[in-house]
Order: C-alpha cells, then structure tokens, then sequence
C-alpha cells in the first residue's frame, strides 16, 4: 500500500487522469497484447472481501495488540480486532490464502496474516526505538502515467510478485493502477515508488504508529525507522496519511487504531452519510 502518498492534494489531478486513462483502456490492452505480456485473467479471482469475510468466521485466537497498515503501532492491549469486508471488490493474491509459513522474514520480523485481513509485519524480537529496521530500494518509481510502461518492463517474476499486492478497486477499475496507487510511497520528482516489502506494513494512526518512514534520495531506497519501542510478536505499523476519514477513499479499509472508532461504527456512519458502497 502504499502510503501517506495519499494523494490528497491532486486529488482533482487523479480524477482527471481517471477519465483520461479510460479513454485509452484499450490501446493500453492492445499495448499489452502486442508486447506479449499476460493479460489479466478474465476467470475472476476471489475478491479480497470474500477473504475478509474467510477471516471473519475464523477470527484469530490471539489478536496482535496493535493495528498496522503501513505506520501503525499499539502498545496496549486492543479488542479483537473487527474487520469490516469492504463492499467494493478488491484484487488480492489468491496464491497465499493458505500459506503457513511467513511470506518472508527479515531480521526484526516476519510478515504473515493479519487479523486486520491480508498480510502484516510482526515483529520477531524486541525492537529499540530509533532502529532502521527496513532499507529497500524500489521495485520502480513512476508518475501515474508511467504505471504501466515500468509494470511492462518488470520481468515476469517481478510482475507476479507486484500482482500480489493489495489494489482497492475504488482508486481506479485497472489492476494494475489499483495495485499503484494502493501501495505507492512518495518518493521525489514527483513519483511514486513501488517497495514490494514495505507496503507490508499496515497503518495506524499517529501517534499509535510504531514506525514512520521516508525516502532517501541519495541512497534511492525507503527507510523505515521505529518510533518507539517494539515489542517481539508486536504488529509494525507505520501512518498512510494523516486523516483517517480519508483511508477508506484512498485505502479502501477503515483504521482500527486507539485513535479511531470501532471500523464498524465508522463504516456505519459513512454508509449513513454517504450511501453504502
Ligand atoms: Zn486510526
């Protein structure tokens, strides 16, 4: 996912580009036929509200202590974590539904399930405050109009791999840009980069997020540095962005941090306000 990118301030900007890109879906479909790269498969694959609701009837024995998704730390007990299936249709990998071992390990911790629904990072020790505990150069830096020339120049395994991440269908009807925009980070000139590895980490508001990051342009890699102490079996969070309200419309997930209501009482009176999605 991809971050505090958000995107906020061009919102207007992406709206236009929406209406852009669907005047072209086609030649970019032809584009892709013609460089003879897999299309998206037309046999639907399980949305990741079907997952959700998986994961809903089959909650976790031990719930983390905290709720993460790309900045998000807890330090004290939570209630069992509340998930609330999004209406809208997602695409997520199908591949790793039931994998029981972590997706991987680094040395401070390991990404597996989340009962927040798709993957967290969890850590696999005690962690001090201020430790890099991730440094990762990008799988591609793009502007939203170079999405799909960098996805076509990736080699086939990367591809697969980035198709793995989280796209909220309701940034955009292209997986492909879904997947983007979902988990984009800032990085300079303008560009979002893709770190496959990063955008693991799941959110929480500041001040309960456990990590923050940024991008150093010198180095060209995303470093993610603990803001307080962690501790072993811990989610690792990091913040989106800074306004909760705005998670669902860029995210497609409601925060279930100490500093947001239950996700379904948030769901509610959105539905309330703005008509259920
Ligand atoms: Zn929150």
């Amino acid at each position: 996912m991809a971050g505090q990118w958000a995107v906020v301030p061009l919102a207007g900007v992406q709206m236009d580009f929406e209406a852009w890109m669907a005047s072209f879906k086609f030649d970019k479909n032809a584009y892709r036929s013609a460089k003879g790269a897999a299309k998206p498969s037309a046999q639907a694959r399980p949305s990741r509200g079907s997952f959700q609701r998986q994961l809903l009837l089959t909650p976790p024995a031990s719930p983390p202590n905290l709720a993460l998704r790309r900045g998000r730390h807890f330090k004290t007990p939570s209630p069992p974590p509340t998930f609330i299936p999004s209406s809208s249709s997602s695409f997520s990998s199908t591949s790793t539904i039931s994998e029981p071992t972590p997706l991987f390990t680094t040395d401070f911790f390991e990404v597996r399930k989340s009962p927040k629904g798709g993957y967290g990072a969890f850590a696999t020790k005690d962690i001090e405050k201020d430790t890099i505990i991730m440094s990762e150069e990008p799988l591609f830096r793009a502007a939203l109009m170079e999405v799909f020339i960098e996805f076509e120049n990736l080699p086939a395994d990367k591809r697969a791999e980035y198709r793995t991440l989280f796209g909220w269908q309701g940034v955009s009807d292209d997986e492909i840009l879904a997947i983007f925009k979902t988990n984009r980070f800032e990085t300079t000139e303008g560009k979002g980069g893709i770190f496959l590895k990063s955008s693991r980490f799941n959110h929480a508001c500041h001040p309960f997020s456990t990590c923050t990051y940024s991008y150093n342009k010198v180095q060209g890699r995303l470093i993610t540095i603990t803001l307080q102490p962690i501790q072993k079996g811990e989610e690792i969070t990091i913040s989106y962005c800074g306004t909760p309200s705005t998670l669902y419309e860029n995210y497609g997930f409601y925060c279930d941090c100490q500093a947001c209501p239950p996700p379904a009482k948030a769901k509610a009176e959105a539905d309330f306000y703005r008509g259920p999605r």
